[in-house]
């Protein structure tokens, strides 16, 4: 067993050395191998292969310079990048990210965590991510597009619908993809499979827009139907106010939970009576404004502007943080656990630093980690590629039900994972193993490539 611990602590200081600054991408590294030394054990193999220090290198990392020009007359230059980190499940998927904080570190991690991910699913997508430290916020639609316009310029000699298939993620929703999916066809002549969440009057998936806040919460429903419990009576704290978050608080409340959080960049919202959905679309999807707006149409909601969601000491049953990386540190952690969470599920991605996850893993909460619980996403974005592929569109209802049985498979696999190599209620350790045991066999079968 030595042997195994020896090759784990060589590959995470060799990790380490290599790249000391991408703090997380050594985040999701370091938690990555904390799980996987029981799954070695039964498959030395793979230690003996060396298989660990393979996986942790990406195949491929491209950056380029992306020019474009603002609305008045400036040229400005921001950064792109394209992670394609492993294709032994099938051609590199994952999303695009624009925020200023968006660097190869934050895109490593992504990357990274992508790949198990995607094996989670069950289907035929390896695990890629790229983007720019572009902010889109406060920029014109008109700069927007003529930054997607020279994003994909260059991104389309890299990418296709067999080799990679990028989506949105963080500050890429429909209008981008539509931009950028405008601009890959006018360079290639045409390709309906290239990029996915495309708006549904052209090739669009019906359903991608809610499938990873939906996702979430139907990764939750199996696990509460596992406990013989259900939503109804079951208040939510979540935060973000994306796709992501939106569409959790709105497949919340269809099954008869009680979101009372969300927030943005700026602040966050507490509405004891339960969040007003249509309008925080009306705020976010149609006005693209602040949550300031949801307040002034809605006094009775409390709206704090410094801090986050996970600061509040209210009580709630569910945690489902939604926003981005490293929200809840330890000590949100511990407020959740005193606040009565039982059960933490991550819509975001990697949204706990790695003590409040083993925190709430320690405490006995069903802890479920990111790249099992929000796959909905990446799954529904495989099932738009194949729904191209046959030139159809398939009935919202249609690809709603896959992705309910998508996330059930995804919940079995990492609640059985979890049992066979460590404990009942350990779903980091399970998500991990279960994603790993797939590519792992694939990279193997494929030989030293
Ligand atoms: N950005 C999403 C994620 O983190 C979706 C990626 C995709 O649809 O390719 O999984």
């Amino acid at each position: 067993m030595t042997k195994i611990n020896d090759a784990i602590t060589a590959v995470q200081e060799t990790v380490h050395n290599k790249d000391p600054h991408q703090t997380e991408f050594l985040q999701a590294v370091d938690e990555f191998l904390s799980t996987v030394k029981p799954f070695l054990e039964k498959n030395p193999e793979y230690v003996e292969k060396n298989l660990l220090a393979i996986l942790t290198e990406p195949e491929r990392i491209l950056q380029f310079r992306v020019p474009w020009q603002d609305d008045q007359g400036n040229w400005r230059v921001n950064r792109g990048y394209r992670i394609q980190f492993n294709s032994a499940l099938g051609p590199y998927k994952g999303g695009l990210r624009f925020h200023p904080s968006v660097n190869l570190s934050i895109l490593k991690f992504l990357g990274f965590e992508q790949i198990f991910k995607n094996s989670l699913t069950g289907l035929p997508i390896g695990g890629g991510k790229g983007g720019s430290d572009f902010d889109p916020k406060g920029k014109s639609d008109d700069e927007i597009m003529r930054f997607c316009q020279s994003f994909m310029t260059e991104l389309s000699k890299h990418i296709g619908p067999n080799l990679d298939i990028p989506a949105g993620d963080i500050g890429v929703g429909a209008r981008e993809i539509g931009y950028l999916y405008g601009t890959y066809k006018r360079l290639k002549q045409y390709d309906t499979g290239v990029l996915t969440g495309k708006p549904l009057d052209f090739w669009g998936s019906k359903g991608r827009t809610e499938a990873t806040g939906y996702g979430v919460v139907y990764f939750v429903k199996h696990l509460l139907a596992d406990k013989n419990e259900n939503f109804k009576g079951k208040t939510a704290a979540v935060s973000g106010s994306g796709n992501v978050a939106i569409y959790a608080i709105e497949k919340l409340q269809q099954l008869g939970a009680k979101p009372v959080t969300c927030s943005d960049s700026n602040g966050y919202i507490y509405d004891k009576e339960g969040i007003d959905l249509d309008l925080l679309k009306q705020v976010k999807e149609v006005d693209r404004d602040r949550l300031t707006a949801y307040t002034k149409k809605r006094p009775q909601a409390q709206y704090y502007e410094a801090g986050n969601v996970w600061e509040l000491k209210i009580p709630y049953d569910l945690a489902f943080p939604c926003a981005t990386q490293n929200e809840i540190d330890k000590e949100n952690a511990e407020v959740i656990v005193e606040n009565g969470a039982k059960i933490v599920a991550e819509g975001a991605n990697m949204p706990c630093v790695m003590e409040a996850s083993e925190y709430f893993i320690d405490k006995g909460i069903s802890y479920c980690p990111g790249k099992a619980a929000n796959a909905g996403g990446v799954a529904v974005s495989a099932l738009e590629m194949s729904q191209n592929s046959q030139r159809l569109q398939w009935e919202k209802n249609d690809v709603d039900k896959q992705l309910n049985t998508i996330m059930k498979k995804i919940y079995e696999s990492t609640r059985d994972a979890a049992q066979e190599y460590g404990s009942e209620n350990n779903f980091m350790l399970g998500a991990n193993i279960a994603g790993f045991d797939r590519v792992a066999k694939a990279m193997t079968e494929q030989g030293l490539v």
